[in-house]
């Protein structure tokens, strides 16, 4: 099959191609329309069709292959020494474990429709609690374990669960997280107070109970434990979930997702971009907080029968080799994973990765930030198979850009995610005119109604916030990425950065990201953030801050300074002097949100000396910490 020809196909005929792709999943009543854009962009795939998520994920494979293992459940937290510790599910005993949950939930009076905020560390008992919302047709809304109780209260205001299902403690680095303590006060702190709040107890810190809202999952296991519960048929476009941006740019958007479109958007995907196969193992390593988790750690893979393995711990720990460790054992064959994490693996000694057999693997896919060419080539050259950079968001669930390998043999291209998915009417116009660019030019990205299946309802409980935020930005109805991005004469697109991350230099616009590539080619430079700072002369000047592959030789003051003008002199000759960065600093870390997101913003707005705003999703806050301390010196 021709890609083009494929491609071509899911944007001038859409209904014949998502009508056949809904066939890689089961109907419960057929539906009448595919697709229904009369109130764009409030659109509504398979109109009338009924189904299940959680059937098409568990029962059906649980039919076809019950002793196939379907989750693998890995912890590095719970060992003193950080040895993993497994719990593998085959799909027959998955149903069961999601049976007893969804028992449990209906028990506890979760019906159709209700929002259930999950709040847990990696662990089994968060899927069960997923795929359990599923069947019954609650509404999941799993927000990051860890964050602090204000991002928990907001979340719980926004999705107004009837039920929350937490555990006593996550953990990090071997150090215990206590989770009850935060959503206790995250519960005083919102004004909507949860019915009941489910709690697994790992054994970790102990918990006290409220009486009348607290109840213990296992002792309610125990009254479930032969429970069978049959799946709920939900129309296509009820809702299936609320999942929060990562809140990098600003107050994170509560995306709203469907049920029928989801399912066979995923299931599409599974087939042609990242071609997994019933039996295989595929291994995800993001969280199931942030959307790479829901759709690649578990609807993704269990929609494609394969076994999905989630991994509760650090790159790094017991070593930097634990993730090759579990790619031999389990022979995994595709995994998932973000350039910040290649980056933490690339400066670990090679032995680590060489001693493992990674003969399974035959792919690796990366998301959620620009893929640097230093990274991108250090792991294809080091694992010798496919490295698949994808370009996609919370709100699509599923990339827009990427190479879809099972329909399309092109070779991937340096520094660029690939080309459009089906469905994904990728267009590159100009911010001014809303005209389209020419190849080669810069622009922003944005997509043309309808978005492909999949893609989110709205915001929740806030159609007007959907429209205003991604469909108003130009003089046509377009949906903004708030990315730039450019098309080569090829074809291939390049993500540039983010709309926000522009600076302006003496009248020259400059991409934060071009800097930050050219700093990273330096031999010594394992991460850097480029941030625009305003200057009474130039309007803006770029500001450097860098974090050295190796700190040997780095201590003394002449030794930083030598190496800031080795990347200054980099970035002149790379990209001319204008974009040269005023300042360079050596840094130990760099601020973050919680899913690993540099939060440029951020250290913008200290630069600046400002308020550095919404940082309730950041990771670390010594890192930002770090950024006043050079500044002040
Ligand atoms: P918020 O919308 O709340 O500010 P966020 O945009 O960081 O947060 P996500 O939906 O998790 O939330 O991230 C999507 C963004 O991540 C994209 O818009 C893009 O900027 C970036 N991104 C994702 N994948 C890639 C990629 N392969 N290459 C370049 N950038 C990427
Ligand atoms: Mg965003």
């Amino acid at each position: 099959m021709n890609y083009a020809d494929f491609y071509r196909r899911s944007i001038e005929q859409p209904q014949e191609f998502w009508g056949g792709e809904a066939s890689r999943v089961h109907w419960e009543t057929p539906y009448t329309r595919v697709l229904d854009d009369s109130q764009a962009p409030l659109n509504r795939w398979f109109v009338g069709g009924r189904t299940n998520l959680c059937y098409n994920a568990v029962d059906r494979w649980a039919q076809a292959q019950p002793g196939q293992a379907a989750l693998i459940a890995v912890s590095t937290e719970v060992s003193a020494d950080g040895e993993p510790v497994e719990r593998i599910y085959s799909y027959r005993e998955l149903q069961a474990e999601v049976e007893r949950m969804s028992a449990i939930m209906l028990a506890l009076g979760v019906g159709r429709g209700d929002r259930v905020l999950i709040y847990m560390p990696m662990i089994a008992e968060a899927v069960f609690a997923m795929l359990a919302c599923a069947r019954i047709g609650a509404v999941h809304s799993v927000v990051f374990g860890g964050f602090a109780s204000n991002s928990l209260a907001t979340r719980i205001d926004d999705a107004q669960p009837r039920l929350v299902i937490s555990a006593d403690a996550g953990s990090r680095s071997g150090k215990r997280v206590p989770y009850k303590p935060l959503l206790d006060e995250a519960i005083r702190l919102a004004s909507h107070k949860p019915a009941t709040v489910l709690l697994v107890d790992r054994g970790m810190v102990p918990m006290d109970l409220v009486p009348g809202r607290d109840v213990d999952y296992a002792a309610l296991r125990e009254q479930h434990i032969d429970a069978q519960v049959p799946v709920t048929w939900l129309e296509s476009n009820e809702m299936s979930y609320i999942l929060y941006t990562s809140g990098t740019t600003g107050k994170p958007k509560g995306v709203q997702r469907d049920v029928g479109g989801y399912a066979v958007a995923l299931a599409s995907s599974m087939q042609h971009i990242f071609g997994g196969a019933a039996g295989e193992t595929f291994f995800a390593t993001s969280d199931i907080g942030w959307v790479v988790g829901h759709s690649y750690i578990v609807y993704g893979p269990l929609l494609a029968g394969m076994a999905t393995v989630m991994y509760e711990g650090l790159p790094t720990r017991p070593d930097g080799g634990i993730w090759w460790r579990l790619v031999e054992k389990y022979r995994v064959s595709r995994m998932f994973s973000a350039p910040t994490a290649i980056r933490v693996l690339r400066k670990q000694p090679q032995e680590l990765m060489d001693k493992h057999d990674l003969s399974s693997l035959k792919a690796l896919y990366l998301a959620g930030e620009p893929l640097d060419e230093t990274t991108s080539a250090w792991i294809q050259g080091a694992l010798g198979v496919p490295v698949i950079d994808n370009y996609w968001q919370t709100e699509t669930g599923w990339p827009i850009l990427s190479i879809a390998r099972a329909v399309d043999d092109r070779p991937t291209r340096l520094g660029s995610p690939g080309v459009p998915m089906p469905g994904y009417k990728v267009k590159v116009i100009s911010e001014v005119s809303g005209d389209e660019c020419a190849a080669g030019e810069k622009g922003v990205l944005v997509l043309e109604a309808p978005l492909p299946p999949g893609c989110m309802q709205t915001v929740y409980g806030d159609d007007e916030r959907f429209k205003r935020t991604y469909w108003s930005n130009f003089n046509r109805p377009v949906y903004s990425s708030f990315d730039w991005g450019i098309r080569d004469a090829d074809g291939y697109y390049f993500i540039l950065g983010r709309t926000d991350d522009v600076i302006n230099v003496a009248g020259h616009r400059l991409g934060t990201r071009e800097i930050e590539e050219s700093i990273c080619s330096h031999p010594n430079v394992s991460e850097v953030a480029v941030v625009g700072v305003e200057d009474k002369l130039k309007g803006q000047v770029a500001i450097a801050f860098v974090i050295p592959r190796h700190n040997d030789g780095l201590s003394g003051e002449d030794a930083r300074q030598a190496l800031a003008a080795e990347l200054m002199a980099t970035v002149d000759r790379q990209l001319g002097a204008v974009a040269r960065p005023a300042q360079v600093h050596i840094v130990s870390m760099l601020p973050k949100t919680r899913s690993g997101k540099l939060l440029r913003r951020a250290i913008q707005a200290v630069c600046e000396g400002r308020d550095a705003g919404d940082l309730t999703t950041m990771e670390d806050p010594a890192s930002l910490q770090q950024i006043r301390d050079v500044m002040r010196r």
